[in-house]
């Protein structure tokens, strides 16, 4: 894919800043397990964050392919750093971005543009892979909602102020009316993090649990009324295609950077004499790393580039789908080639490797993992809706909404 002169200074701005600063404080936001501010104020002072806002809510109006190609740069030296990129520019952004008022829209872009990285909170402990099976539950009071339930697992947990909340929503004569969002700032009452995760990597990035006790929503804050399951989960999904290319090219960019650590080590390090460099070996694993990691970036820039059915302002879900499954995969399997190539430097923590891999491992399971989104190409490619609950196959021709 061609990129515009436009594009490639943006690029070459971001691999400035994520060369310098950014890199050189990345194995500390590592260690010290503590979200980087001092990086969101570099990230905001770049016109980093919200890049995706409209100009006249503040933003640039960018593409999703701009923003990828920034994310890109950034997971090449710090992942934390990476994913504040992605959630400042898609996911719950460009979902209020879409769907929301003037006044939310206004709302969730000061925020951003100010340095806030909203939550996108759907995953309960007993709802992962299975959204629909949320019980988190938003009862119409009047024209307010009151939310009560638990959510885990949410990226941001504690530092992001904005917060989009998917619940089953009820009337006041306890009819179930499908899934409806939601937004609440952090300090709110009945909006509480009651539980940091402990995670193998991306350590300076807080996940959480979040609890709801009788949060109250005013209608203002209803990004998406309850308009029956499917609806309702169906626009919960659209949101969630651009943080998938987004999550998916974070692990390209983490892979970019552990394959050019492997290339210049292969060069520098000796032994029977030469540079191991010179061992076919070598030279072959390099080789296949590089060919996955421009087949992920194609696919990723392919996918961002795209649009979904009926002028969604989302990427297609199946492209996103694709480009998730194949880069998540690829850059655990070219991460860990490139510890391999630096030999027991590689399983040091005084080499960004190690960091490398445990940072990586997460992209095929968060924002749906390989094997949901395998089902929804699959499904997409036989033209069969796919339930996975008990029910069974239904082959039945898929209708487009
Ligand atoms: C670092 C991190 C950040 C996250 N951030 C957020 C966030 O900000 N907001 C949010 O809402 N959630 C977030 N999540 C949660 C994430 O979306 C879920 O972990 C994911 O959807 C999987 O759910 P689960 O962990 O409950 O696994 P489960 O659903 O229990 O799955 C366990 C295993 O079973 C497999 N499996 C399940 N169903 C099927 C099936 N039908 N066919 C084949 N295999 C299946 C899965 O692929 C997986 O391998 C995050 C997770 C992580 C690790």
């Amino acid at each position: 894919m061609q990129l515009s002169p436009e594009q490639l200074t943006l690029q070459a701005r971001a691999a400035e800043l994520s060369n310098g600063l950014i890199s050189a404080r990345a194995a500390e936001v590592d260690r010290s397990r503590e979200y980087p501010w001092d990086n969101v104020e570099l990230l905001k002072q770049a016109g980093f964050l919200g890049m995706t806002i409209p100009q006249e809510l503040g933003g640039q109006g960018r593409s999703f392919l701009d923003t990828v190609l920034v994310i890109e740069q950034m997971a090449r030296s710090c992942t934390v750093t990476a994913r504040i990129v992605v959630e400042a520019n898609m996911g719950a952004i460009s979902a209020v971005m879409a769907y929301g008022t003037d006044a939310q829209r206004k709302l969730a872009a000061d925020l951003v543009l100010n340095g806030d990285k909203p939550a996108i909170c759907i995953t309960e402990p007993d709802a992962g892979s299975d959204a629909s099976g949320m019980t988190t539950r938003a009862d119409k009071r009047g024209n307010r909602y009151v939310l009560n339930g638990r959510k885990h697992w949410i990226t941001g947990a504690g530092v992001s102020r904005l917060h989009l909340i998917f619940a089953r929503v009820y009337d006041e004569a306890g009819e179930d009316l499908g899934v409806g969002g939601f937004l609440a700032i952090r300090g709110a009452e009945g909006l509480a993090v009651t539980k940091r995760e402990t995670t193998m990597g991306l350590c300076g990035m807080p996940e959480g649990e979040l609890t709801f006790t009788d949060l109250e929503i005013t209608p203002d804050m209803v990004l998406l009324p309850p308009s029956g399951f499917k609806r309702g989960f169906a626009d919960l999904m659209n949101a969630y295609n651009s943080q998938r290319v987004g999550a998916g090219t974070v692990a390209m960019g983490i892979a970019a950077g552990a394959l050019q650590h492997a290339t210049v080590w292969a060069k520098m390090r000796e032994q029977f004499g030469r540079p191991i460099a010179e061992f076919q070996g070598l030279q072959w694993m390099l080789a296949d790393m590089q060919t996955q990691l421009t087949a992920s970036r194609l696919m990723l820039y392919t996918a961002a580039a795209s649009t979904g059915p009926n002028g969604s302002a989302f990427p297609d879900p199946d492209l996103a789908a694709q480009a998730k499954i194949f880069a998540s995969e690829a850059a655990i399997k070219i991460v860990n080639d490139a510890l391999q190539v630096f030999g027991a430097r590689g399983y040091s923590r005084d080499f960004p490797l190690e960091r490398m891999a445990r940072d990586v491992r997460m992209f095929t399971i968060g924002g749906g993992t390989a094997q949901v989104l395998r089902t929804l190409v699959a499904s997409k490619l036989l033209g069969m809706k796919l339930p996975q609950t008990r029910d069974g196959y239904v082959n039945a021709p898929l209708t487009i909404r």
